[in-house]
């Protein structure tokens, strides 16, 4: 939490975090509420990367549709996928608009309501997993200046 400026959290309703054995995936975001699957929990890493993807669906799906961090998102994944059409992203079972990404998730479209203000719902989810493995974010660093570029207005875009 000391990672994102004060202003932002305390503009965020209250999080509760509930470990469920029974869910089919690593973790779910819905209005305040996180659920955690067993299988999030069963190495040290995974657990951290979830609850970092989880964490980045309350702060982004949270804030109001006209904050300029959420804004600039969602400017930066239309310019990425100008276009572009709707596939199947690589081995998930999801679609979405592929670009470059520099993880095909990042690209999932799930046509809810909400996208229409917070479009990227997955762009700030996989950058924050990032921080919870230092040396895959080294390398996803390394990678490309498209994926410095994901990686600076994910996480350095939260800041004025
Ligand atoms: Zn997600």
């Amino acid at each position: 939490m000391d990672f994102l400026p004060p202003s932002v959290v305390n503009s965020l309703p209250p999080l509760h975090i509930q470990v469920c054995d029974w869910l089919n995936a690593y973790g779910e975001y819905n209005k305040g509420l996180v659920k955690l699957g067993g299988v999030s929990l069963k190495t040290k890493v995974k657990a951290r990367e979830t609850i970092f993807h989880e964490l980045a669906h309350w702060v982004h799906l949270e804030l109001p549709g006209m904050h300029p961090w959420v804004q600039a998102i969602k400017a930066h994944f239309e310019a990425r996928t100008a276009g572009e059409a709707v596939v199947t992203l690589g081995n998930y079972a999801v679609t979405g608009l592929r670009d470059q990404w520099w993880e095909v998730y990042m690209g999932r479209v799930y046509n809810l309501p909400e996208e229409a203000t917070h479009l990227g719902v997955e762009f700030p989810t996989r950058n924050f997993e990032l921080l919870a493995a230092p040396n895959r974010f080294a390398a996803v660093w390394s990678k490309s200046p498209e994926a410095r570029e994901d990686i600076y207005l994910a996480l350095k875009g939260l800041y004025p």
